[in-house]
């Protein structure tokens, strides 16, 4: 018998949470080339491991639990948005504005100035966005780029300028260019129109986008996050990503869907999977970088899910279809044919609906498709019969309670109290036996391990308190972003628990999210998260 090799990292607590079903919590848990070696239910249990070069961690007052996965979020877009000016923190217009009038005294003249993504104009003193007069009065001698997630903009005069934009400019297809009573552009630009101003953007250098990385995935890690599954990865950016992991630049795993969203003839997805083979034929893929597969969507957000029952105030609109369900089944088709999978957004219940058709019909036609090939991303408004199919189809639901909390006022106005309410069912998912993981949609929702568990739980949002009777409990909240997350990803036997030969990802929480009073869940965070056996975060 050889002796053990010593462990790179031992960790002592009050409670080692491994998530193995029937396991009681262990006392002491040893790393050892980035997976877990052993574990024990006495402190000094795994003493015996301990050589010279072990960092020992003794933390009796702490909880272990596995790292998080965010299983539905946008790290590329987070990337490009981190050393934005931080409106995300203003709660006021005049706050808001004095935070990019900040930026602008430090920036020389001509140069554009652009904001963080992940803020809500409606959870602002006003309720609305800034416009091109007030971003005037801010700086006329800088380009302003106002950006709320990926499809919302305001610009002030100077980008307009720089954009072309002007009277007689037309918006692209499924664009909005708004106009006020003049016709002359009011500087916000919506969908499609804002890759007006993402063409003449200045472009980052890959080390500005690998540093944009680095910062993004260190702000997930200091949250307990260990993975994110990225739901928007422009396929060019893959080689970004790439770089970012060679650099060390990657603090969290990254599972990547590749955009879709432009690809809507065969021959088009045909292009995007021909480059994701290229990718998986030269051997691309490992555990820190790993491309999942591609991502559509059949239907808009707050204000342009696909409803059976009209709009709030507007009888005659029941939000976007964006496919042709016929055209979406042959893309879906096309791409498990060539042996990747889908996730496909669906927020509305006649998105789901419609959705659910066209996955029944592709799994009718390929019997053999593996469990876990087709995916929904949200499934917001999930409908008795909606979940049952699904659950009868084996489909996954990435679910994201952050999303409901940044989005329930929005929501609200456009779908009315009762809907908003009955978003993100998840009592029910799990009753009825569907497999569901957790995520923020960040940069709509926040992202963090425990500010969606206390989410889940306590279904809060910033319209109060909705739908309380689908919250779920703590473990299984805790669960969605673990065992389940694992699950959904196809990696069960080495992720999302903690037993010997799994990955080192864990979190140290100084208190215990499972029994800590709800408030002190919503702040709490680790103060250490490990991935791979090496941490990525340390308080
Ligand atoms: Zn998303």
């Amino acid at each position: 018998m050889t002796a053990p090799a010593p462990a790179d990292l031992l960790i002592r607590a009050a409670a080692v949470h491994t998530l193995v079903p029937g396991e009681p919590p262990r006392r002491a848990v040893a790393v050892t080339g980035g997976r877990i070696a052993a574990l024990s239910p006495a402190p000094d249990g795994l003493d015996g491991l301990i050589g010279p070069d072990t960092e020992v961690v003794d933390a009796p007052g702490s909880t272990v639990l596995p790292a998080f996965d965010d299983t539905h979020a946008h790290l590329v877009l987070a990337g490009h948005s981190v050393h934005g000016v931080p409106v995300h923190r203003a709660r006021d217009l005049a706050g808001f504005l004095g935070l990019i009038r900040e930026r602008a005294a430090r920036t020389p003249a001509g140069e554009w100035i652009h904001t963080t993504v992940n803020w809500q104009e409606v959870l602002l003193a006003e309720q609305r966005m800034p416009t091109v007069g007030e971003l005037d009065a801010v700086t006329t001698e800088h380009p302003v780029l106002v950006r709320r997630g990926a499809y919302n903009m305001v610009l002030n005069s100077a980008a307009l300028r720089l954009a072309g934009i002007d009277e007689s400019t037309e918006a692209p297809p499924g664009g909005v260019i708004e106009r006020d009573e003049h016709g002359r552009p009011t500087g916000r630009l919506v969908n499609r129109a804002v890759e007006l101003v993402e063409r003449v953007l200045p472009r980052p250098t890959l080390a500005e986008r690998i540093e944009g990385l680095r910062a993004a995935s260190a702000a997930f890690a200091a949250t307990g996050i260990g993975t994110v599954r990225d739901c928007l990865v422009p396929v060019e950016d893959l080689d970004v990503l790439d770089a970012a992991r060679a650099g060390g630049a990657l603090a969290v795993r990254v599972r990547a869907l590749v955009s879709g969203f432009a690809a809507r003839t065969p021959e088009q997805v045909d292009a995007l999977l021909d480059r994701m083979d290229d990718w998986r034929a030269a051997g691309r893929d490992d555990d820190r970088l790993r491309l999942w597969g591609v991502k559509f969507g059949i239907d808009g957000g707050f204000e342009a899910g696909a409803v059976e029952e009209p709009y709030q105030d507007q009888p005659c609109y029941h939000g976007r279809l964006l496919w042709e369900p016929a055209a979406l089944l042959a893309a879906v088709d096309r791409v498990v044919e060539r042996g990747w999978r889908v996730g496909v957004h669906a927020w509305g219940d006649r998105g789901l609906r419609v959705l659910l058709d066209v996955f029944e019909r592709v799994l009718k036609r390929r019997p053999g498709l593996p469990p876990g090939t087709l995916v929904v991303e949200h499934g917001g408004l999930a409908r008795p019969g909606q979940r049952a199919r699904a659950v009868a189809l084996g489909i996954p639901v990435t679910v994201q309670h952050p999303l409901l909390h940044d989005g329930a006022l929005t929501q609200q106005r456009a779908w009315g109290e009762e809907r908003t309410a009955a978003l993100f069912p998840l009592r029910e998912w799990l009753d009825e036996g569907a497999l569901i993981a957790g995520g923020s949609d960040f940069p709509v929702g926040p992202y963090g391990a425990m500010v969606s568990v206390w989410g889940m739980t306590t279904r809060d949002t910033t319209a109060g308190v909705v739908g309380p009777e689908h919250a779920i409990g703590r473990a299984e909240a805790v669960a969605l972003h673990t065992v389940n997350a694992a699950r959904l990803t196809g990696e069960s036997a080495v992720r999302g628990s903690l037993r010997p030969g799994a990955f080192a990802d864990l979190t140290v929480w100084p208190a215990n999210p499972l029994d800590c009073p709800v408030d002190a869940l919503r702040e709490l965070r680790p103060t250490r998260t490990v991935v791979d056996g090496r941490t990525t975060h340390r308080s």
